[in-house]
């Protein structure tokens, strides 16, 4: 999610730019939401960002304040009706909302509103707002009133950007599960992202993250702060950290490249490995790869060529595109594997179908040996946040022992970073973190189960 207002500049080539640098965050569609002040005008579609913007939809979002979205589903289908903003037209207002996270009370608010045709969560948001800006639309604060009235209804993980004709709020859930930080921009703007990588492509200087519960509104007389929820222990996705951020982000003022590095440094410690060559699955296994390598005095080699062109596998909806996905995602360089004893890295099992594909991949260029290494503990119980692993018997871990995986994944070894290692290579693990995939710790009340096609169910 990335958003802008700008005191002096049309502002839809700056949230493009942002979208793009947070492609890794959601690669099935992408959307913007613009606005002069008068009019907001949505553009959204499947596919990255690259493919639904081009010159002449950019050209289309005029204005100076706006919202951006690149979607991962973990409620309701990829179609177009599900991409992001959501909008909503109510009398004079026009409401546009981005969001980041999983609702754990989707079925209650469905109910509560009585709405039919809402098929996600995010919708669900956005029509409570819309009807509680309704209420207050004589009130020139109409919308951070709605939000204010509404937001304490919603449970579970929402990191979301939300604007009208004339204002941006950007908002985080009490627990923070999902990261949203603030920038500046020189010309007395502001900016909203969900990682601060984005900043930088924008030209626009990190100020502060947005804190957990926090509510801040944008508009012309600059920015205000609210805490309109009660407050709780902060909790950010220990996986942001693992594996959905961006290695030149920061979080709670940690570079995450650096965590990573750590993760491999006490992996290498934990569960060392007689072995050649240390290699990385790319790209989310480089750094701790390069930490377990360094740490070990193994040498570090690219074993594995990765084709930059096509998405993330664990991102893609469906075992069967996940399967077709690990052929084009990579290739094996022969040179480095042949004959060698491979410690292979990567950053995490899910489903365990990728790694399992890998190691064969590995063997059949020639290993002797391969021993995985994984930076982060057995993934184990479902998470409703906002990561789309709501069914636990699609997690290997949760049917799996350790000795059981590495059978099935055909490797000689494989070892599991602790929690305790993945917090303390954080280095804040007093800041708060969620790990309830790892350690079945639900910092929220959950669900028994999830479904992701709830809504559109009923
Ligand atoms: S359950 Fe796991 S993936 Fe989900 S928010 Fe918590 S740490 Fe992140």
């Amino acid at each position: 999610m990335f958003a802008v207002y700008s005191a002096t500049q049309r502002i839809s080539h700056l949230i493009y730019f942002g979208l793009f640098a947070l492609q890794h965050r959601g690669q099935e569609s992408a959307g913007i939401a613009t606005s002069d002040g008068e009019t907001v005008t949505v553009f959204k579609d499947l596919g990255l960002v690259a493919q639904v913007f081009d010159e002449p939809a950019l050209a289309g979002l005029d204005g100076h304040l706006g919202i951006g979205h690149a979607r991962y589903s973990t409620m309701g289908s990829n179609n177009w009706d599900n991409a992001q903003p959501a909008h909503r037209q109510v009398g004079n207002t026009s409401v546009a909302l981005g969001h980041n996270g999983n609702l754990t009370n989707t079925a209650e608010l469905a109910e509560a509103l009585g709405v039919s045709g809402a098929t996600t969560d995010s919708d669900l948001m956005a029509e409570g707002i819309a009807r509680a800006v309704n209420d207050e639309r004589s009130d020139a604060r109409g919308l951070e009133m709605a939000v204010m009235e509404v937001a304490p209804t919603w449970k579970g993980a929402f990191s979301l950007v939300i604007m009208d004709q004339g204002r941006i709020v950007g908002l985080r859930d009490p627990n923070g599960f999902r990261p949203l930080c603030l920038g500046s921009l020189s010309d007395g703007g502001w900016v909203l992202s969900s990682e601060t990588a984005a900043l930088d492509l924008v030209g626009a200087k990190f100020v502060r993250e947005v804190a957990a519960g926090e509510m801040i509104v944008i508009d012309a007389n600059g920015i205000n702060s609210y805490y309109p929820f009660e407050r709780v222990d902060p909790g950010l996705c220990v996986f942001e950290f693992v594996y959905f951020a961006r290695p030149d982000s920061q979080m709670y003022g940690r570079s995450i490249h650096a965590a990573r590095t750590e993760m491999g440094r006490i992996l290498s410690e934990e569960h060392p490995a007689p072995a050649d060559v240390i290699v990385p699955v790319p790209e989310s296994g480089i750094p701790a790869a390069q930490g377990f390598a360094a740490a070990s005095g193994i040498p570090y080699a690219d074993g594995l060529v990765k084709n930059r062109y096509v998405g993330r596998t664990f991102i893609e909806p469906t075992q069967m595109l996940r399967d077709q996905g690990i052929q084009l995602k990579l290739n094996p360089i022969p040179e480095t594997l042949t004959g060698k004893r491979v410690v292979l890295v990567d950053d995490s099992i899910v489903r365990g179908s990728t790694t399992r594909q890998l190691v064969t991949m590995v063997r059949d260029a020639g290993a002797a040996e391969v021993h995985v290494r994984v930076s982060s503990p057995p993934y184990q119980w479902p998470c409703f946040y906002g990561m789309d692993t709501s069914d636990r018997s699609t997690l290997i871990a949760a049917q799996m022992g350790v000795d059981e995986i590495r059978d099935h994944i055909g490797a000689d070894s494989l070892g599991y970073l602790s929690l305790d290692g993945l917090l303390s290579a954080t280095g804040v693990s007093d800041a708060g973190f969620c790990t309830a995939c790892l350690s079945g710790d639900y910092p929220t009340e959950v669900p028994e189960s999830a479904d992701k096609f709830q809504l559109e169910r009923s």
